[in-house]
Order: structure tokens, then C-alpha cells, then sequence
């Protein structure tokens, strides 16, 4: 009898729609939602808000989700952060849930710090690890903390709800299961549309976009590079391998390469398939951008650098042999080559 009357505990995915698709972070948080939703005996909802949906939520539902929350309206064509806060807010209020999840895309870190303000509660940033506590059923925030140098578990004891942006690629992508889910279209009042900011139009800061992070090749360079220049050695082997260029902080703060290219902690997180190091240390806030990977080859002079620790092969030795030597023998095998 009392099981009956029981308020399901719900978990709310803030998802994203960019170019009318439903971003991919959005199936890895609705997975992870679901598990959660199992140790809690609670229920997923995903609110996707946008101007053009070209394609079915049905694959939210697959990836754990038990309801989608639909607002469809014409002015949520460019992010408006006050539209979104409203929206949000205006959501939570209908459907009361226990944990909010967000991607810490621009626009999740923009929205769901100022929707946690408003109701006084927790928020934990960049997440890496979201589990329940038995005891409680309390949120276990997990994020590297002191420049990566501990993992700090945050809890949100006493408000609520539990608030939590996750970066994608954190979590895998979960594998689609075949089951239904509810749908539900929302009328939300004109005022939750109204806003004093007038987005003109988003445009990149960097022509050099590439979003590594959507790779299954990333062939990442260090300070060991030396120059700006020696990039190009990596341009060609991520060419080749079909892939793209990461980058260390170092290398970035320097203007070798473009912040899109910069993994870790402060840059983005990659899981491809085959990560290769050239030149880096292996520094904890790089390793907390790449550690996920498959399969990863370290090229390094010092034996005890930190990368080899984490690497499934290393090369111990200068990168300007070995470089070359591996482009040499790919072009060979390709064809390609003298
Ligand atoms: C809060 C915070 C956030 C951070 N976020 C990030 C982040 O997002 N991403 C990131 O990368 N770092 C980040 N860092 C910086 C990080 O701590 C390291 O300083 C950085 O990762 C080191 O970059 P690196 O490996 O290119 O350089 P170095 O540590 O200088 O390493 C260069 C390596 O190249 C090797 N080498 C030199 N010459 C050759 C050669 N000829 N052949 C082969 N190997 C050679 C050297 O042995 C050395 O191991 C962050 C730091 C803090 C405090």
C-alpha cells in the first residue's frame, strides 16, 4: 500500500538541440540518468527546447529516458541563456525532479548555474562521476578538484534539486534498448519567451574548428614539439589516419595551435578509438581529457614520463625520429609515399 502511494523520484536531463538535432551528449546523460534512476526507483525526463527537430525522440527512450518534454516554439532558433533559465525553471515547476543534469557545453554552463542560483541550490560543474549513495539516495558528484590533483564526491544534503553539469563524451554512449517512452508537447506562458537579450547571431572566435572530441583519431602534440610549426608533423599523421589534432595547454596558452584543439581538464574531453601523445608529459589535467580513450601510444624521450603510465604502447625516444618514420611508413603503406 505504500509502495503505491509513492512519489516517484524523477531525474531531469536538460538536453540541446543544435542544427535541429538533438546534441549527442543528451544520450550519454539520459544513460546515465537511467542508471540512476535505478538505484532511486525513479523515472528519467528529457526537456529538448528548440525551433526545428528533424529528428524522433524515440532514441532518447532507447537510451533510457522514460518521457520527453517538448517545447517547440520559433524564437528558440539562437541560445537566449534568460529563454533557457525561464524554460527551465518553468519545467522544474510542473514537473518536480530530485536531480538535474546539464552537458557542460557553452550553453549548459551558461543556464544551469543561473537556475540553481534562482532556487538556492547546489551545482556541481564538469562532473566525472555521478553515482548514488545507498544509505541516503543522495547525488555523489564526482570532479577533479585543487587542479586535478584530488577527485572531490560533492553531495547536496538539503536543498534541492541535486544539480550536476557533465562534459560530453564523460560517459559512454549507452547501447540503444528497445522501449517506449511518453511524449509530451508543452504549452509554456508567453513570458517564459520574453527576454531583455537579443542574441544577433553566434559566430565562432576561431576559424580552426574542429571538434575532436567527434573523432575516433586524435593525434595530440606537446611542449616537445618545440615550434609551432612541427604541428604540421601531426596534421599529417592525423591526415593519414584519418583523424585530428590535439593539443596540451601549454601549446595553447603558447598560440601554437587553437583552444578547440586542447585536451584536459580545462580543454575537452576525448574518448576515440586510438589517442596518440607526442611530446607530453602526461600532466593529471591532460590525462582527465583523454585517459577514456581505447587504445593509446605515447611518444616520449623520458622513460619516466607520466604518459606511459597510462599508455597501452610506448615509445621511448625522440619524436623527430619517430614521427617521420611513422608518416614514412603509412605513406609507403598507402601508396602515398616516395
Ligand atoms: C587547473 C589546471 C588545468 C589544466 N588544464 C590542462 C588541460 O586541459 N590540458 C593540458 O594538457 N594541460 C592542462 N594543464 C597543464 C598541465 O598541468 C601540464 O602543465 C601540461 O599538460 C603539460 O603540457 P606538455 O605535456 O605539453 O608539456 P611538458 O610538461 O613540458 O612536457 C613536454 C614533454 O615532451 C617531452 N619531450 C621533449 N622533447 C621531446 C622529443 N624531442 N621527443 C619526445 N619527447 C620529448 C618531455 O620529456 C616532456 O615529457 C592544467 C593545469 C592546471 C593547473
Amino acid at each position: 500500500m505504500e509502495k503505491e502511494n509513492r512519489v516517484i523520484p524523477r531525474i531531469l536531463v536538460i538536453s540541446e538541440v543544435k542544427k535541429n538535432h538533438i546534441l549527442p551528449v543528451t544520450f550519454e546523460l539520459a544513460g546515465k540518468a537511467a542508471e540512476l534512476a535505478r538505484k532511486i526507483e525513479g523515472a528519467v525526463d528529457v526537456l529538448l527546447f528548440y525551433d526545428r527537430l528533424d529528428e524522433p525522440v524515440d532514441s532518447l527512450f532507447q537510451a533510457g529516458a522514460d518521457r520527453a518534454l517538448l517545447v517547440e516554439d520559433s524564437r528558440l532558433g539562437l541560445f537566449n541563456q534568460e529563454i533557457a533559465v525561464k524554460i527551465g525553471l518553468e519545467v522544474l515547476r510542473r514537473y518536480p525532479a530530485q536531480i538535474v543534469l546539464a552537458a557542460a557545453t557553452t550553453s549548459g554552463r551558461t543556464f544551469l548555474p543561473a537556475m540553481a542560483a534562482i532556487l538556492h541550490t547546489g551545482l556541481t560543474a564538469d562532473c566525472t562521476g555521478l553515482d548514488i549513495e545507498p544509505e541516503t539516495g543522495l547525488l555523489l558528484q564526482t570532479r577533479p578538484a585543487i587542479g586535478g590533483n584530488v577527485m572531490a564526491t560533492i553531495k547536496t544534503p538539503t536543498h534541492r534539486p541535486q544539480m550536476a553539469t557533465v562534459r560530453p563524451r564523460t560517459f559512454p554512449k549507452p547501447v540503444p534498448v528497445q522501449r517506449k517512452g511518453a511524449v509530451e508537447q508543452l504549452e509554456l506562458p508567453e513570458s517564459c519567451f520574453s527576454s531583455k537579450i537579443v542574441p544577433l547571431s553566434h559566430e565562432r572566435i576561431s576559424d580552426d574548428y574542429t571538434n575532436i572530441q567527434d573523432l575516433d583519431v586524435v593525434v595530440t602534440g606537446g611542449k616537445g614539439l618545440k615550434k609551432p610549426e612541427n604541428f604540421a608533423l601531426l596534421e599529417k599523421l592525423a591526415k593519414l589516419l584519418g583523424g585530428g589534432v590535439g593539443a596540451t595547454r601549454p601549446t595553447v596558452e603558447a598560440k601554437w595551435i587553437d583552444y578547440p584543439h586542447q585536451v584536459g581538464l580545462s580543454g575537452k574531453v576525448v574518448s576515440p578509438k586510438f589517442y596518440l601523445a607526442a611530446g607530453v608529459s602526461g600532466a593529471v589535467q591532460h590525462l582527465a581529457g583523454m585517459q577514456t580513450a581505447e587504445f593509446i601510444v605515447a611518444i616520449n624521450k623520458d622513460p619516466e614520463a607520466g604518459i606511459f603510465k597510462i599508455a597501452d604502447i610506448g615509445l621511448c625516444g625522440d619524436l623527430f625520429e619517430i614521427l617521420p618514420e611513422l608518416i614514412a611508413a603509412l605513406e609507403k603503406e598507402r601508396g602515398e609515399g616516395r
